[in-house]
């Protein structure tokens, strides 16, 4: 991806709530799973958090110490003016840097929480790579892109495999967790709604206006054709796949 190509992706998402599929009352969900309430002051890392929709829920519903981290500064500057409207800006430090070279003390955090970002390094070398920050017993929610059955319309697999080829079966991923450190205690899958009504469609609304100010320029509008083949994709073919949502605890 060239440094244009980015900065048309920063600006498409930077204005939204959220930077992929998922939503607040899942993220109290997962939270609940995990076994998180006010009871405990927790140091909570969110990597890969974006503009911040599960930090700032996190920093509000919990008794937390957040840190967030993200490779675009961009949206950590989002990231804090949100934080300062909701009132929890003195709850979340931000952090610029890539999730997989983290400058974190081993178990240094009683959570690390992530939502649809694990991909950009892989779900196999993300969990092992973060198990050793965290407290013996602490635990990790992560969601990622899972498939939902174990056979798939050939148009579908061979997207992803080009996409995402680590995209595959919950029983898989929880191998990986059973694997690098963790004990798996909870899955679920997210929603259609967390897709369509909070991620596809307050995106769709803004693409003419992005064409537009961008020129409708050929990268531009390869931006805006990449978005609508996956959107196009998700509505014919979302029995098949989402996110999964995965709780695990360290061992
Ligand atoms: N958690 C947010 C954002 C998900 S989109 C939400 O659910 O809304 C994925 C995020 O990962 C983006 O904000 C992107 O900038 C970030 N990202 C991509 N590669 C990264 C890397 N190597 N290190 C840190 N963040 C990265």
């Amino acid at each position: 991806m060239d440094d244009v190509q980015l900065q048309l992706l920063v600006d498409l998402h930077k204005s939204q709530s959220r930077q992929g599929p998922g939503g607040e009352a899942e993220t109290k969900r997962a939270m609940e799973l995990a076994g998180l309430d006010r009871s405990r002051h927790l140091k909570i890392a969110d990597i890969g958090c974006g503009t911040g929709a599960s930090t700032i829920l996190l920093a509000r519903e919990l008794d937390a110490e957040m840190t967030a981290v993200d490779f675009l500064p961009e949206f950590l500057d989002e990231l804090q003016a949100r934080a300062k409207d909701h009132g929890v800006a003195d709850r979340i430090v931000t952090l610029n840097g890539s999730m997989d070279a983290l400058p974190f003390k081993e178990g240094q955090f009683d959570v690390i929480w992530s939502e649809g970002a694990v991909y950009n390094m892989g779900f196999e070398a993300g969990v092992s790579a973060w198990n050793r920050f965290l407290k013996p017993g602490g635990k990790l929610v992560v969601s990622e892109i899972t498939w939902l059955s174990a056979a798939r319309p050939a148009e579908l697999q061979s997207h992803w495999e080009t996409e995402y080829p680590e995209i595959d079966l919950a029983s898989a991923k929880i191998g990986h967790l059973e694997r690098h450190g963790y004990s798996p205690e909870a899955y679920f899958v997210l929603p259609v709604h967390c897709w369509l009504e909070n991620y596809y469609r307050p995106m769709q609304s803004r693409l003419d206006a992005f064409l537009e100010r961008h020129g409708w320029s050929g990268q531009a509008k390869a931006v805006v054709d990449a978005e609508r083949l996956e959107m196009a994709l998700y509505e014919k073919y979302r029995d098949y796949y989402s996110y999964g949502v995965y709780v695990a605890k360290k061992m």
